[in-house]
C-alpha cells in the first residue's frame, strides 16, 4: 500500500539491499536480534524501515530509528518520507531540541540520547515493535548503553508476551565487539551481511606528507578540477573553520559564474536554477535574505555586465594565533599560488559548484549537497567527518583526504578539554576512501604517504565512551536502578577511573548520596536533558521570578558556541574579521554591565546576548543582529527550543512551579537576580573554582606581565588564563567559577562569574 514515484523506484531498484528485503525480513521475522552491516551507501538506513512498514511492523505501534548525529536523524526521515511519499507526520524525527513526531507517526528517526531519555519514564519502550540502533560503528557513548539496554529489554519483552525486534545496523568494522561479547548476547546474535555496490576506487598516497594539508588539499583538488575527467569532489578536512577557509579559497580560484553556465548548456536549464542560485550569492536563509538577493537578480538582469554572481569573496579571514591551533594552517602564505592560477583555470576550466558540510551548519544548508549542481557546474564539497558515514553524497567520484580528524579530549582526573588534530585512524580513512565509488569506479588522493599511514594511523578509533565524561550517563543508569554500573554490558566498557571521578562529583553535587544511591536531588536533576550540574541549577531555582533567568543561563551554557570569537564566513562583508571581533568585544563588556551584574561576568554576557537576539527576532531581523554581533544563528535557535523544553520539564516535575512561561524578550535580571543567579551557578560548579595568582606567589623567573590574568584551579598544577575575550579581565576578581578548562597553547577558562 506504499505508492512510489516512479524516478524513487527506480533509485531504490539500483540498491542490492532490495533484492534481498525478503530474506532479511524472514530473517527478522525468526530472529529478536538481528545485525545487519554493509558498507556506506548499500541502503540500510533508507530501505529497512520501509521494509519493516511494509511488513506490518507499524500497525500496532511504532518502529524507531536511533542516529548518532541530529543531521542524520533530520535528514533521514525526509528523505523516507519522501521515498514512501508519506508525509512528515508518519515518518517524523525527534532530536533535542526539536520534532515534528505526531501521534500517527509510524517510523520516528531519532538521536540515540533521545531514546535513552525516554527509557527513564518508558522501561520497556512498549510504544515500539522495533529499535534499530543505526550506525552502531561509531559507538557513541548512547548507541553503546542503548545496546547494553536493549539486549536486557528484549527478553524481558520476550517474556511479557510483547516481542520486540532489536536490528542493529553497522558498517563492516569492528562488528565483534557487539557479536563475540558474551556479557552483552549469550547467543551471538544473526548478522546479515549486504551486499555493496563498490566500484573500485584507485587510492594514490602522496609521496611525501606535507605540513600544511589545507594547502595541500587546495593545490590537489585545483588539479582535479583542471585536469580530470567530471564528477564530485569530496574533500576531508577537520572543522568547520577549515571547511569555511577551504571553501572561500576554491570559491576564489574558481568562481561559480553563471555565464559559464549559460554558454554550456543554454538558457533553458539555468532559468530552473536561479531559483535558487541565491543561496550562494550570500549567506542568510531568511525572508529577508531571499527578498535581498531577489532584488540582487533584478538588478543583474538590468545591468548584466555586472557580475553580481561571483561570489567569491573578497579579503581573507585572519585568526588569532595566539588562541587556536588550527589557525596557523589557515593564516595563509598561498595567496599567491591561488592568484596565479585563477588566471589560468578561469579561461579554461568550467565553474566549481563548492558547497561547505558540517554539523553546525544550518539544515536548510546541509541539504544542499543532495542536490545537483547547476548544468555544466562540478560539485565539489567540503566537508569534516560528517560525510564519513552518515550522509551519502550523490556522484562523488574523487576524495581527498587530509587524513586528519580533530578530536576532543579530555582528562580523565581534572576533566580539562581541548581538540588536537590527529590522523584519524585506517577504518576512517577507508571509510572516507569509499565515498568515491558508490555510483562509478573513482579515485581517493591521500594527502599523507603509505609509511605515514601504515606506520602511525591506528586501527581504529577508540569508542567515544573512553573518551568523555561519563558523569550523565552515570546518573541516568542509577535512575534506571542499575545499581552496579561497573557490571553493566557495555560494547566497550568505560575505564574505572572515569566512573570513578564521575560518582564522586555526582556525590559533591549532592545528586548521589554516600552509599551511592541516587538521592531525590539525584531524580530531579536527571529528569532535565542537560549536564547534571546545570540540571542541579535548575532544580535549585524554587523561586519563580528567578527560574527564567537560570533556564535561559542553563540552555546557552548547553549549546556549544555561542558566541563566536572570530566571523564564521564573511558572507559578502568587505569589513574585516579583526574589526569586527574587536566591535563584538566591545558589545560583550557592555553587556556584561556593571557591579553585580558584571559578576556574573561571562554567563551575564550570555543573558543578555539572548536577550537581544530574541528582541531582533521578535522584529524579524535575527539573522542579522548574528551576523553583526557574533552569534551563531543556529546556536540561537536552539537555545530557544531547548528553554521551552526545560520549562515544560519543569512544569512536569518541579511540585510548586506550574504557571511558567517563557519569555523570549525577557528584562535583565535585577541586581538581586543577579547575585542570586550567581549563587545558583556556584552550586552546581562549585568543584570549578579558580584563585587569582598574585604577584609574590610567582617562583623566580616567572615574569610577572605573564601571569596578569593567571588563576590556579583546584588540583590543577599549572595556571590558567582568563581568556582575551573574557570581560573579568578588567576587574580580575580573586576567586572565580568557570564552566570548563580547555586547552589551546595555554588552559583556558571558559564561562567565568566572579564570587563574591
Ligand atoms: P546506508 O545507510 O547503507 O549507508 P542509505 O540508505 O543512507 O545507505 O543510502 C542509500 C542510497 O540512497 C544512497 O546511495 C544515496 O545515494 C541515496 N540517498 C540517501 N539519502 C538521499 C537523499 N537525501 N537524496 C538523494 N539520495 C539519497
Ligand atoms: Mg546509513
Amino acid at each position: 500500500d506504499v505508492i512510489r514515484s516512479e524516478e524513487i523506484q527506480q533509485a531504490r531498484m539500483k540498491l542490492p539491499i532490495l533484492v534481498e528485503e525478503q530474506s532479511i525480513m524472514e530473517i527478522i521475522n525468526e530472529n529478536h536480534i538481528v545485525v545487519i552491516a554493509g558498507e556506506t551507501g548499500s541502503g540500510k538506513t533508507t530501505q529497512v524501515p520501509q521494509f519493516l512498514y511494509e511488513a506490518g511492523y507499524a500497525l500496532k505501534k511504532q518502529i524507531a530509528v536511533t542516529e548518532p548525529r541530529r543531521v542524520a536523524a533530520v535528514s533521514m526521515s525526509q528523505r523516507v518520507a519522501e521515498e514512501m511519499n508519506l508525509s512528515h507526520r508518519e515518518v517524523s524525527y525527534l532530536i533535542r531540541f526539536e520534532g515534528n513526531a505526531t501521534e500517527n507517526t509510524k517510523i520516528k528517526f531519532m538521536t540515540d540520547g533521545v531514546l535513552l531519555k525516554e527509557l527513564q519514564t518508558d522501561f520497556l519502550l512498549s510504544k515500539y515493535s522495533v529499535v534499530i540502533l543505526d550506525e552502531a560503528h561509531e559507538r557513541s557513548v548512547y548507541t553503546d548503553i542503548l545496546i547494553g539496554l536493549l539486549s536486557r529489554i528484549v527478553p524481558l519483552r520476550l517474556k511479557k508476551g510483547d516481542p520486540l525486534k532489536l536490528i542493529i545496523m553497522s558498517a563492516t568494522l569492528r562488528l565483534a565487539d557487539f557479536i563475540s561479547n558474551e556479557r552483552l548476547f549469550k547467543v551471538p546474535p544473526r548478522v546479515i551481511n549486504v551486499e555493496s555496490r563498490q566500484f573500485p576506487v584507485i587510492v594514490h598516497f602522496n609521496k611525501r606528507t606535507p605540513d600544511n594539508y589545507l594547502k595541500e588539499a587546495l593545490n590537489k583538488t585545483r588539479k582535479i578540477h583542471s585536469k580530470l575527467p567530471e564528477g564530485g569532489i569530496l574533500i576531508f578536512v577537520t572543522g568547520q573553520r577549515e571547511v569555511n577557509w577551504l571553501v572561500q579559497k576554491l570559491r576564489k580560484v574558481f568562481p561559480f559564474n553563471k555565464k559559464h553556465a549559460v554558454k554550456e548548456n543554454g538558457a533553458k536549464s539555468t532559468k530552473s536554477r536561479e531559483n535558487e542560485g541565491e543561496e550562494t550569492v550570500d549567506d542568510e536563509d531568511d525572508d529577508e535574505g531571499v527578498k535581498k538577493t531577489h532584488r540582487k537578480r533584478r538588478k543583474v538582469k538590468i545591468v548584466p555586465q555586472i557580475d553580481l554572481d561571483d561570489y567569491s569573496i573578497p579579503g581573507d579571514l585572519e585568526f588569532d594565533s595566539e588562541e587556536d591551533g588550527e589557525s596557523d594552517q589557515l593564516s595563509s602564505d598561498d595567496e599567491q599560488d591561488a592568484a596565479e592560477s585563477e588566471d589560468e583555470s578561469r579561461v579554461t576550466t568550467p565553474p566549481l559548484w563548492t558547497l561547505p558540510l558540517y554539523s553546525m551548519l544550518s539544515i536548510h544548508k546541509q541539504r544542499r549537497v543532495f542536490q545537483p549542481p547547476p548544468p555544466g557546474c562540478r560539485l565539489c564539497i567540503v566537508s569534516t567527518n560528517v560525510a564519513e558515514t552518515s550522509l551519502t553524497i550523490p556522484d562523488v567520484k574523487y576524495v581527498v583526504d587530509t587524513g586528519k580528524c580533530k578530536v576532543k579530549l579530555y582528562d580523565k582526573v581534572t576533566g580539562v578539554t581541548g581538540h588536537v588534530v590527529h590522523w584519524c585512524s585506517k577504518a576512517a580513512a577507508n571509510q572516507r576512501a569509499g565515498r568515491a565509488g558508490r555510483t562509478q569506479p573513482g579515485h581517493c588522493y591521500r594527502l599523507y604517504s603509505s609509511a605515514v599511514f601504515n606506520d602511525t594511523f591506528a586501527e581504529h578509533s577508540p569508542p567515544e565512551i573512553q573518551q568523555k565524561p561519563v558523569d550523565d550517563l552515570y546518573l541516568q543508569m542509577k535512575c534506571m536502578n542499575i545499581d552496579k554500573v561497573v557490571n553493566f554490558p557495555f560494547p566497550t566498557a568505560p575505564d574505572l577511573m572515569q566512573l570513578k571521578t564521575a560518582e564522586q562529583r555526582l556525590k559533591v553535587l549532592g545528586a548521589l548520596d554516600e552509599k551511592g544511591n541516587v538521592t531525590l536531588l539525584g531524580r530531579a536533576i536527571s529528569k532535565f536533558p542537560v549536564l547534571p550540574r546545570y540540571g542541579k541549577m535548575l532544580a535549585l531555582s524554587h523561586q519563580q521570578d528567578l527560574l527564567p533567568y537560570t533556564v535561559c543561563l542553563v540552555a546557552a551554557l548547553s549549546v556549544q558556541e555561542v558566541l563566536l570569537e572570530v566571523p564564521i564566513v564573511s558572507s559578502g562583508s568587505i569589513e574585516d574579521a579583526k574589526s569586527a571581533r574587536q566591535r563584538w568585544t566591545a558589545t560583550r563588556q557592555r553587556w556584561a554591565g556593571q557591579g553585580q551584574s558584571l559578576m556574573l561576568g561571562d554567563n551575564m554576557v550570555l543573558l543578555k546576548a539572548v536577550g537581544a537576539a530574541e528582541f531582533a527576532a521578535a522584529r524579524g531581523k535575527l539573522e542579522r543582529f548574528c551576523e553583526e554581533n557574533g552569534l551563531r544563528h543556529k546556536a540561537v535557535v536552539e537555545i530557544r527550543k531547548l528553554r521551552m523544553q526545560l520549562t515544560s520539564c519543569i512544569k512536569d516535575n518541579v511540585p510548586d512551579v506550574d504557571d511558567i512561561t517563557v519569555d523570549p524578550e525577557m528584562p535583565p535580571p535585577t541586581d538581586l537576580q543577579a547575585k542570586l543567579l550567581r549563587q545558583i551557578l556556584l552550586a552546581g560548579m562549585g568543584d570549578q573554582v579558580a584563585k587569582k595568582i598574585m604577584p609574590d606567589e610567582l617562583k623566580e623567573g616567572e615574569e610577572k606581565a605573564k601571569f596578569k590574568y593567571a588563576y590556579r584551579a583546584n588540583n590543577m598544577e599549572e595556571p590558567v588564563f582568563l581568556h582575551q575575550g573574557c570581560v573579568l579581565r578588567k576587574t580580575l576578581p580573586e576567586y572565580v567559577v568557570f564552566q570548563e578548562i580547555y586547552e589551546t597553547n595555554k588552559m583556558y577558562m571558559r564561562g567565568v562569574a566572579a564570587i563574591e
